[in-house]
């Protein structure tokens, strides 16, 4: 952070030092809890931010006080060159800590370009270890490229690599215990995320959330027991537990059951440009014509106070109140 300027804190005095950059809102698969199975609209690639255009507002965002930074999605691995990305990002003096969220279809193909770039810590995206499941899911067959990559990303030595599982009642079950024991023998950390009401058709409903608590149960009886992991960064949102045989650790981004709003210190920026202090936000601030249009760094910086000056208190998907944003998932950066 600049010496002379002030930490984003919000009008709930909570620190905001975590940006989430989304790349595109491309993707290579359909998952059917996040796109539709077609006509999807992207975005027009004139409106995409470049990589310049990224790297000046990270750099902006870090004088804000921003040490963490995502790249997600659509899928961030369909966007040409990203390790070149990377590499411009990891630059940036005051960040600690660079993450990638992916699907892993082409991480076989791109693992080592990435581990060169510098990037250690990587989120793959994997609900099921069946084939005919995946193919359903995603309505696209490339399972086998996921676990390539996994393998891949193991070998270059990526680490911790976490695997995200979106938690879907009615569509996941069968997949809990076998993708917890793949976790244990391999060493990565599965995180299930209950499924949020930020798929593109519409489909969500409360009662077609897999539980945090569903899981642990599913997870206790397949496996054994589990113990809660006391928790080194509060504002980290992910509950953990350990098995208690000492083999393997699970998280939850239970959203839905236990929002982590309170803890909140994130923004984001969407492939074209539009910041949000939020997931679920119902308004965006258009950044990309602030870069485009010839504003100073101060002025985008004094945007982003504002937005995050003006950040709710928390999402309302428990309440009648709750209206979806219109991005689904992918077209926000999840
Ligand atoms: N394509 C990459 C991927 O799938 O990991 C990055 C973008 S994706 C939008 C980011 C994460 O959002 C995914 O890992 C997936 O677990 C999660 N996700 C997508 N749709 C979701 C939904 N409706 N509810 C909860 N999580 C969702
Ligand atoms: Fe693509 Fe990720 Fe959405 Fe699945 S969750 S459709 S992989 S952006």
């Amino acid at each position: 952070m600049n010496a002379t300027a002030t930490p984003l804190i919000d009008g709930f005095g909570r620190l905001h030092d975590n940006l989430r950059i989304s790349v595109t809102d491309r993707c290579n698969i359909r998952c059917s809890y996040c796109m539709p199975e077609k006509d999807v609209h992207f975005i027009d690639r004139t409106e995409i931010l470049s990589f310049e255009e990224i790297e000046r507002f990270a750099r902006i965002a870090v004088g804000l006080g921003v040490n963490k930074i995502r790249v997600t999605g659509g899928e961030p691995l369909v966007r040409k060159d990203l390790p070149v990305l990377l590499q411009k990002l990891r630059g940036i003096e005051g960040i600690r800590d660079i993450a990638l969220t992916t699907n892993g279809v082409l991480l076989a193909e791109q693992a080592q370009a990435l581990y060169d770039a510098g990037l250690r810590r990587l989120n793959v995206h994997l609900d099921t270890l069946d084939r005919e499941r995946f193919r359903q899911i995603t309505r696209r067959d490339e399972l086998d490229r996921v676990l390539a990559g996994l393998d891949a990303a193991q070998r270059c030595g990526f680490g911790p690599i976490k695997i995200n599982a979106v938690a879907v009642k009615g569509l996941v079950e069968p997949d809990v215990v076998p993708l917890a024991r793949f976790g244990r023998e391999r060493g990565f950390e599965i995180r299930y995320i209950e499924f949020m009401p930020l798929d593109a058709q519409g489909i969500w409903d409360r009662g077609r959330v897999l539980l945090a608590d569903d899981i642990l149960k599913l997870l206790a009886d397949g496996i054994g027991p589990l113990e809660a992991v006391p928790d080194p960064d509060p504002r980290a949102p992910a509950l953990e537990y350990r098995f208690a045989d000492g083999r393997g650790a699970v998280g939850f981004i239970a959203s839905v059951s236990r929002p982590f709003c309170l803890n909140c210190n994130r923004i984001r920026i969407t492939s074209d440009g539009m910041l949000r202090y939020c997931l679920f936000a119902l308004e965006e601030t258009d950044v990309k014509s602030l870069l485009r249009g010839g504003a100073s760094n101060e002025e985008i910086a004094a945007v982003v106070r504002r937005v995050v000056s003006a950040k709710w208190l928390g999402h309302e998907i428990n309440s009648a109140k709750f209206v979806a944003p219109p991005r689904p998932m992918y077209a926000i950066g999840g």
